[in-house]
């Protein structure tokens, strides 16, 4: 953290952007990549000591460096009584993932919500630590999310005011048991109803993680790629798509549920889940149970896995991805017009589309990931007139992207208008206060320093993962 120190003051010295990557594994959204070009990136992943974790208090202290599967192994090795969250890529770090608002299927998927207290070193070199760590002594630091006056853990989030060194993390206690089922529906109108009725049982918590909802796609590509269904130009035809349906053995969507508690509540809330679904399925759906002392493989808890990066393989060649991730209402309605008109514009740019939507209590998340052959320069041309296509669209239904990729970060800024771009404008004052010579990640998420404003509709992006970063 000293050495943290030393750097950012060395970077105000020389005025040398700086751009703090925990593990740089931010796929789909720029990876390692800086977003202006000629920024030093400084790699904290060397920064990976487990600091601390506390098995009766449920969480632990962590660098930003200690990747999901790191937590994991020591969590396994050590008999810790203790799950994780953890996302779709578990290739990145608990920590640099937490920041950047991301989010996996357990119950405490909502990863942001969990980090709690945070050691920063700010654009000047100062250290702080945030919350009740404000107390030398605080004993309260991991433990409780606000201290005494504002709150500062969420400015650090998807931000450009502090390096985070170290945080702590809430874990999931082991429960006694889960009990977890793959629901697979045949119809695409069927997202409707499955997002109405999954959403209630989520808002009354009897469902407690993110339910998500995966189009056919999400599956068909860990197995398969597209030349092996289909060598046509343009998305896939429907009549390919139910060939695929039929022979993977799933619906046009399958939904992980998942249930985690006490053996009487998981077995009580089963009952609630199938009388709720009865009247929309032909035979209810079979859950398989876990108990406490059984293999972990066979629970509910998340275990790390990168399996979902096989989507870039899916037109072959060198493959990549970007992610268009708007939020939405939680309304099943809603949720199939967006389908239908996500649907649309991939079909109009010739790409087939695959989707899933998360239902986050009261929104949902829909995360659609463009995928393309980094070497077919046409395609990709496509995919960044479809992203712009698709952030326009979002712009006038009122969804809000809730990450995007470092290419598009002024246009989706660009969608928080309201007064005339007010959040823009207190979004530079604090930037300018916090750091006058713009030296840390300048043009994160659309914030621009005084010293690089202007740039911003010209700006290349450094070298990233996406097409538009190519033209
Ligand atoms: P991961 O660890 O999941 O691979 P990244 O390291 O790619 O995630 O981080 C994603 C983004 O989050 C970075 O580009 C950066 O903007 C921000 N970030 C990550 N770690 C930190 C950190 N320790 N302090 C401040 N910002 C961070």
């Amino acid at each position: 953290t000293a050495e943290v120190q030393a750097l950012v003051r060395l970077a105000n010295e020389h005025r040398v952007p700086l751009w703090p990557i925990s593990r740089g594994k931010n796929f789909g959204y720029g990876a390692a990549a800086p977003r202006l070009a000629g920024s030093v990136v400084v790699d904290l992943g060397r920064m990976n000591r487990i600091l601390d974790v506390d098995v009766a208090r449920a969480h632990c202290v962590l660098e930003p460096g200690v990747g999901f599967y790191d937590l994991y192994a020591f969590l396994q090795k050590e008999k810790l009584p203790l799950w994780m969250s953890i996302p779709g890529n578990a290739w990145g770090s608990v920590i640099g993932n937490a920041l950047e608002r991301g989010m996996g299927m357990s119950p405490y998927g909502d990863h942001c919500e969990r980090l709690c207290g945070m050691e920063v070193v700010l654009p000047d070199g100062e250290l702080v630590r945030t919350g009740n760590g404000a107390m030398a002594n605080g004993a309260l630091w991991h433990l409780a999310h606000h201290g005494f006056g504002p709150s500062w853990d969420p400015m650090f989030m998807q931000s450009s005011l502090g390096i985070v060194c170290k945080a702590g993390m809430w874990l999931i206690p082991e429960p006694e048991a889960t009990a977890q089922a793959m629901l697979h529906l045949e119809g695409i109108d069927d997202l409707a109803w499955a997002v109405d009725v999954l959403g209630a049982l989520r808002l009354q918590r009897v469902i407690e993680h993110v339910v998500v909802v995966f189009n056919y796609l999400e599956q068909a590509f860990l197995v398969s790629q597209r030349a092996d269904w289909y060598q046509g130009k343009g998305p896939m035809p429907d009549d390919v798509i139910a060939q695929v349906i039929a022979k993977l053995g799933i619906g046009y969507w399958s939904i992980p549920l998942r249930l985690y508690g006490y053996e009487e509540t998981v077995d009580a809330n089963i009952r609630v889940i199938q009388k709720a679904l009865a009247p929309h399925l032909a035979k209810p759906v079979e859950f398989q149970k876990w108990r406490r002392g059984e293999p972990i493989e066979n629970s509910a808890a998340n275990i790390p896995s990168v399996l979902s990066l096989q989507a870039i393989n899916w037109y072959g060649g060198r493959g990549g991805h970007i992610g268009f991730s708007p939020l939405l209402p939680l309304d099943g309605r809603r949720a199939l017009e967006q389908f239908r008109a996500n649907k649309a514009r991939y079909a109009e740019a010739g790409l087939d589309y695959n989707t899933t939507f998360g239902i986050a209590e009261r929104f949902l998340v829909n995360i659609n990931m463009l995928l393309y052959d980094r070497d077919n320069a046409d395609q990709c041309a496509r995919v960044t007139r479809l992203f712009d296509t698709l952030v326009e669209d979002s712009r006038q239904r009122g969804y809000p992207e809730y990450r995007t990729h470092l290419d598009f970060m002024d246009r989706v800024a660009g969608t928080f208008d309201y007064g005339d771009h007010a959040l823009r404008r207190l979004n530079e004052r604090v930037k300018d206060a916090l750091d006058p010579n713009g030296i840390l990640a300048p043009g994160k998420q659309g914030v621009w320093p005084r010293a690089f404003r202007g740039l911003s509709a010209s700006a290349p992006a450094a070298e990233g993962a996406s097409p538009a970063a190519r033209r």
